[in-house]
């Protein structure tokens, strides 16, 4: 029996003798293989044939199967085209919206969905900044109503809204109060600029070591002797009804929720100028206090720097109203820029006259402190961004109830008219 290893040895002529004399019938007489003889012969054949060789002719005949089998497969069950494919896993993706459990189909996606889930992790930072906003609004003394935070965050909302769309005043007189609400005046020590110290207000009564703990915006748009004197304003025009509950109160101010004997339309114009003014005698007491260190530093031997060119950024109707409320005066208020202001106010600086009156807000030379000066500054802002709604006209929306009797802004003759400003108190 011929077996593997046995025949590498014979020679080509050897095979070719050996095959004839196992293999072909012709050889035979009988013309019939000897079937053991042939098995012996085949099963020796087989077991010469080197194992890798074998293996690798198995794994071709294997792969060959599986693709016929494979083209059998598709010739019964087609595989879908490219486009098909996308559109069955398209239809299969989709969102899930921000506090909702179901998947919104990416075709059914509406543009104010898909602006959602953009703006989602803003948004909810803006909602949680609010909902502070309100509390610190709500934290006023004298308030004992109990107070749903949520319904009270959903007003503001809607506040907010109204006076977006239906208050026509230019969007710098708004502009304070929308960034107020996400504690986004740039105070240090507020949200925004948590890593920053509070800066100690020019006042003296915030930011300093024995200050009294409190937020930068309660201080600067409540507390501090600025806010108090556009406060004190408007406190003392309401009726007698709100000043007997204890004026004006923070969520009144804040909120824009008109207080008892105010009409919601012109109170969505005073407070939101009333803010607008505190937040300009800040930045002209700031600007006070540095020019005065400058002028504290300065070499007594060099003459004084000439004025800067005027770089007034609030330009518009306001301002020509400004001009013309103060024109009689001959107050420099207008021309002034509270950068460049150093110089000690005179005693005309606030002498505004209104239908034919005239009310002294500064008339002694003793107010000549910065603090003094940002405070009727305060006053003159808050009152001249009133006579610039004033000369816009009765506005189409929510001042038919407005009367001739209406504390601040009445309406009268067919006019919007502004009350005159009150002598500041200390
Ligand atoms: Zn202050």
């Amino acid at each position: 029996m011929l077996e593997h290893g046995q025949g590498t040895n014979l020679q080509d002529a050897e095979w070719i003798e050996w095959i004839y004399q196992h293999l072909d019938p012709s050889n035979m007489s009988n013309l019939q293989r000897e079937k053991e003889a042939t098995h012996t012969a085949i099963t020796a054949l087989y077991a010469d044939i080197n194992p890798i060789w074998l293996e690798a002719a198995r794994s071709v005949e294997t792969r060959k199967q599986e693709e016929d089998r494979q083209q059998h497969e598709q010739r019964v069950h087609p595989l879908p085209d490219r486009k098909t494919v996308m559109a069955m896993i398209i239809r299969r993706l989709g969102w899930r919206l921000p506090g909702s459990s179901s998947t919104v189909p990416i075709y059914g996606l509406t543009v104010r969905q898909a602006t959602q889930l953009q703006d989602g992790p803003a948004l909810e930072q803006r909602q949680q900044l609010m909902a502070a906003f309100v509390q610190e609004a709500r934290g006023v003394v004298g308030v004992t109503a109990h107070i749903d935070p949520e319904n009270e965050i959903n007003r503001f909302h809607t506040t907010l809204a109204r006076l977006w769309s239906d208050v026509r005043w230019e969007n710098k007189n708004k502009e304070t109060l929308w960034c107020l609400a996400v504690d986004g005046v740039p105070l240090p020590g507020n949200t925004h600029l948590s890593r920053m110290p509070p800066q100690p207000c020019g006042c003296g009564t915030f930011g300093g070591p024995n200050s009294p703990p409190s937020s930068p915006r309660l201080h600067h748009f409540w507390e501090c002797p600025i806010a108090q004197a556009v406060r004190d304003q408007i406190d003392r025009h309401l009726s007698s009804s709100a000043t007997t509950e204890g004026g004006m109160g923070r969520h009144h101010l804040w909120l824009i929720q008109a207080p008892p004997g105010c009409d919601q339309a012109p109170w969505d114009v005073i407070a939101m100028a009333a803010l607008s003014s505190m937040e300009h005698g800040r930045h002209c007491l700031r600007a006070a206090i540095r020019g005065q260190r400058q002028m504290e530093t300065m070499d007594p031997r060099q003459p004084p720097p000439s004025p800067q060119p005027q770089t007034r950024v609030e330009q518009g109707p306001r301002q020509r109203v400004i001009t013309d409320f103060f024109r009689q005066s001959g107050s420099p208020l207008v021309q002034e820029e509270e950068a460049n202001d150093t110089q000690p106010a005179g005693p005309s600086l606030l002498q505004p006259t209104i239908g034919g009156r005239t009310q002294m807000v500064a008339t002694t030379a003793a107010a000549s402190s910065p603090l003094h000066r940002a405070r009727v500054r305060a006053i003159a802002d808050f009152w001249a961004r009133l006579h610039s709604f004033a000369a816009l006209g009765i506005p189409r929306r929510g001042w038919d109830r407005v009367g001739p009797q209406h504390p601040i802004l009445a309406v009268a003759g067919g006019q919007v008219q502004c009350a005159a400003p009150i002598a500041l108190t200390d």
